[in-house]
């Protein structure tokens, strides 16, 4: 099926002229409520599914329906092992009447966002307004974002669940599927094409769809510029013959991108070639979908201290921490660093020093938080790793007083020397038990020289350096 990308982004851009002026149905009278649940809706991708042709007593079937939905998409690999990077929630929304349109059939029902089936002549492909039958996008596609608009701010992968038991649905930016059994493997494909702008793998031609290369997708045939070539085994045929024993390889097969010539794709099967059958993503596909993840989730999720610059005045323990994703999220590793050094013990999302080991002045801490999964073999981005940075100020109190010694028959000197951060007060005494200042915040660090200002004439006297608290 082909993908309806310029044609929702058309239908996009009209819904932004449009919204202003049309009175589009208010979604107040709707709400949100949480099928599935990883983290704040602002760094997860949210799963916004809502009802089509569903009447009010059917909203518990249309709950069934979207929890085995969601069970469906994110149990594909890779998403089985990105659950943690997604929400899932549902918008039930009444249909006066149950099901879709048929046209071809000649039945039509009334429901909220008015899809139908046979669009461009195809059975199976679900359309919602503007389409063929409906050009207003204030009855269809309208309706999906107002409703995102005001429950899903932060944004989310809208899915308009069709009740209806005859298979189909579509992609763009609105994916549709019917709750028919199979529809679901229609949708992970089209989640291929929406979260990872990968291409269809099709033969079948697409008059006017631009030659565009996507990840999955080449017009090259030299193994040295194939985009994929890391993933080709040494002594594979290019192109990769589609029959023999090289056939179940990863390589470069011809028929790809509505070409069944001079276009090649990764694989001989992949979900981003057939809709309707369950192969897997393949290697390269998998790979697209796993830092399409990365583009929105973040690997590292916080940190603490969360003040990246630091000071430490006395001898103590800092303890860093970062937190990762869940571990159903690849393999998760961190790894710190002291002073661009890396400390090979530390491995753990903990980080330890003790700022009485350091010297005093400027040093850096760093956690690097990197996803080791074997689905990526190329990040040029370096979408998987992510690092946090602190800089600790080290100022230790570490004074020297140098031993009085005259400068002339009546005067002393002393001198004082280290560091202070929050300065010194200098004391002087006679008897040891009653000291008084003789100089305040002479220094924070380096030598300071103390001269006694007049002549002294007592013949004993005691100094000493104090930093200030
Ligand atoms: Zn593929």
């Amino acid at each position: 099926m082909a993908r309806r990308v310029s044609f929702a982004f058309l239908c996009w851009l009209a819904l932004l002229l449009l919204a202003g002026v049309v009175g589009l149905p208010s979604a107040r009278s709707q709400t949100l409520a949480t099928l599935l649940t990883n983290g704040p809706t602002d760094r997860r991708i949210n799963l916004v599914i809502m009802s089509e042709g569903y009447k009010t007593n059917k909203f518990g079937q249309f709950r069934t329906d979207a929890t085995n939905l969601v069970n469906q998409l994110l149990g594909a690999a890779p998403f089985n092992q990105y659950r943690s990077c997604f929400n899932a929630f549902t918008i039930a929304v009444a249909s006066n009447e149950n099901g879709s349109d048929h046209p071809s059939q000649g039945t039509y029902v009334d429901t909220y966002f008015n899809t139908s089936y046979d669009s461009y002549g195809k059975p199976e492909f679900i359309n919602l307004p503007p389409d063929e039958w409906d050009p207003d996008p204030a009855h269809g596609i309208g309706r999906v974002t107002a409703l995102l608009n005001s429950l899903m701010p932060d944004g989310g992968v809208p899915i308009l669940l069709v009740n209806d038991l005859n298979y189909g649905g579509s992609g763009g930016g609105v994916l549709i599927c019917s709750r028919a059994p199979g529809s679901d493997t229609l949708v992970t494909h089209e989640m291929g094409h929406t979260l990872a702008g990968l291409g269809d793998e099709y033969d079948a031609a697409f008059p006017g769809y631009p030659d565009t290369e996507e990840p999955n997708t080449t017009r090259v045939t030299n193994l040295a510029q194939i985009k994929w070539n890391v993933w080709i085994t040494p002594g594979t045929q290019i192109p990769t013959p589609p029959t023999g024993p090289q056939a179940d390889r990863l390589g470069l097969f011809e028929g790809a991108h509505y070409h069944a010539t001079g276009w090649y794709r990764p694989r001989l099967n992949c979900r981003m070639r057939y809709q309707t059958e369950p192969f897997p993503f393949c290697e390269v596909c998998q790979e697209a979908l796993v830092l399409s993840f990365y583009r929105k989730v973040r690997p590292l999720q916080s940190w603490s201290p969360t003040a990246t610059n630091l000071l430490s005045t006395t001898p103590q323990t800092l303890t860093f921490t970062v937190s990762t994703l869940p571990p159903s999220a690849g393999v998760p590793v961190t790894l710190w660093w002291l002073d661009n050094t890396a400390v090979p013990s530390a491995t753990q999302t903990v980080f330890q020093v003790s700022s009485g080991a350091l010297s005093n002045g400027l040093h850096q801490v760093r956690a690097e938080v990197r996803d080791a999964t074997t689905l990526v073999r190329t990040d040029p981005g370096q979408l998987l790793r992510q690092s946090q940075i602190w800089q600790l100020q080290v100022s230790l109190t570490n004074l020297r007083l140098a031993i009085a010694r005259p400068t002339s028959q009546t005067n002393v000197s002393v001198v004082v020397s280290g560091s202070a951060v929050h300065g010194i007060v200098l004391e002087a005494s006679t008897n040891l038990p009653a000291w008084q200042s003789v100089a305040t915040n002479a220094f924070t660090q380096g030598r300071f020289e103390f001269v006694e200002p007049s002549p002294n004439p007592l013949p004993r006297r005691y100094y000493r350096a104090r930093a200030l608290p």
